[in-house]
């Protein structure tokens, strides 16, 4: 039966591993394999004279990356890693790497990040890779645990949609048999209806972006970690997100210490602190940052985590005119300056935009209108709220994008398995 190599290091006794070489050292009297699985790395040993001589000339052969089943003792060593190694009674080889491989996936790899992924699946086999996408497991994970609790029900949206769900980004189309379709950039219709009959609605999922530009915190295709409530305001939606990131937050912390250690991140629970866009301006102005009419600007949200480390900041009370259509004014004043919406930034970066959402249909209309869009392009959305639709709000928050933040990754490709960008749409 096989054990799996943490287990090695609580006992001693004959074992039989499964797992990848990680790494051969030849001292020609005794060879080293480091072999790896999913639970961690041990040291393999061979002894000539005591290993079999076809077993012993075998391990020099190995090339790295190759998986094999080694048969043998788990033993006390002073000197191996952990204080224990396996003295190699057999090995199996299970599937051979080639000798050249195409990417560096040594610890200290050098290997830039284009190659990196063009060679994802092998990128994977790198601790520190790992250690990323077992984070954000803990992540999405927290995510669905928090609001599942507090009595939300996750549900699937569509992702092939008829038509813009929110004017002004640019779609991917698609053919749909007769009809022309496009690839959903956001949920926002469909958890809308699902707030506006089952009350407290949540979902993850994957929404395509056809924005041309190439920056490091933009994918073409990213999942988002969504929310919607009936009976909420801002205020209520936005402790919503200082209560899920603190928890996943903690909950990282607790699960993930070995990974977080190999990643080099000292992790805390943040705080949060809320400022409406007016404070925020003036914040800017003392520290002269410049600051969008309707929009914080990069600059301003890496002020605001220098201003407040290790904290969630709320903008609210944000201009109506830089929110999209769907968005409460103030008082529900078709011509308000402000709005019911918001951003969140942490770690010096927009995190999520979420907000109040217009639940009166000839609001709706209007507002559509003063954006310079067509209610007629809107009629079924419009018409979702004439049965029966509470106020209601919600957020989103990009899994990608949080994951960069919290590890502090350059760039937001690394935070996602396999990316779609402006060039990239494969592997
Ligand atoms: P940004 O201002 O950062 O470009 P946005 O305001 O266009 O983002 P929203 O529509 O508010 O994005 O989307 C909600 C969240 O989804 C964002 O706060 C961010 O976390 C994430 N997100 C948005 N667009 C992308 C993208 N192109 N790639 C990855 N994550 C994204
Ligand atoms: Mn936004």
């Amino acid at each position: 039966m096989r054990t799996y190599i943490k287990d090695c290091f609580k006992k001693t006794g004959n074992v039989e591993l499964n797992g990848w070489v990680h790494d051969i050292r030849d001292l020609s009297k005794i060879k080293f394999i480091v072999l790896k699985d999913i639970s961690g790395r041990i040291q393999c040993i061979g002894i000539k004279g005591e290993t079999s001589e076809k077993i012993f000339d075998l391990i020099s052969k190995l090339n790295r990356e190759s998986v094999i089943k080694i048969k043998g003792e788990v033993k006390n060593s002073k000197q191996a890693p952990g204080g224990k190694e396996v003295l190699i009674k057999d090995i199996e080889l299970i599937a051979k790497a080639n000798e050249q491989l195409p990417i560096d996936v040594s610890d200290h790899s050098k290997t830039e990040l284009p190659k990196r992924l063009d060679y994802r699946f092998l990128d994977l086999h790198r601790d520190k890779i790992q250690a990323i996408f077992k984070i954000q497991s803990t992540i999405s994970m927290a995510f669905r645990e928090h609001f599942i609790k507090k009595g939300f029900i996750e549900f699937q949206p569509p992702s092939i949609i008829c038509s813009s769900s929110e004017g002004g980004t640019e779609l991917f189309s698609a053919k749909y048999f007769e009809k022309k379709a496009f690839l959903a950039q956001s949920p926002q219709l469909y958890k809308q209806m699902v707030a506006c009959s089952m009350e407290k609605a949540m979902t993850i999922t994957p929404v395509w972006r056809a924005e041309k530009h190439n920056t490091t915190r933009h994918l073409n295709e990213c999942r988002q970690m969504d929310i919607e409530m009936a009976f909420a305001d801002a205020k209520i939606v936005m402790k919503q997100i200082e209560e899920v990131v603190q928890y996943i937050v903690k909950q990282v912390i607790e699960k993930n210490k070995n990974e977080l250690d190999l990643l080099k991140i000292k992790l805390k629970i943040p705080k949060a602190k809320y400022l409406t866009f007016k404070e925020t301006k003036e914040l800017m102005k003392k520290n002269k940052i410049s600051i969008g009419k309707d929009d914080l600007t990069g600059e301003a949200e890496k002020k605001l985590n220098e201003l407040f480390p290790d904290t969630i900041v709320f903008v609210y009370d944000w201009p109506l005119s830089g929110k999209p259509f769907y968005i409460m004014p103030k008082d529900e004043k078709e011509n308000a300056e402000l709005s019911e919406g918001f951003d969140a930034i942490y770690k010096g970066m927009e995190i999520s935009s979420g907000g109040q959402r217009i639940h009166i249909p000839e609001l709706l209309e209007k507002r559509l209108k003063s954006k310079g869009l067509n209610p007629k392009d809107f009629k079924e959305y419009i018409d979702s709220f004439r049965y029966g639709a509470p106020p209601h709000g919600g957020w989103s928050i990009g899994l990608e994008r949080f994951t960069q933040v919290l590890l502090n990754l350059d760039n937001i490709r690394e935070g996602v398995m396999f990316p779609r960008d402006r060039d990239r749409l494969s592997p």
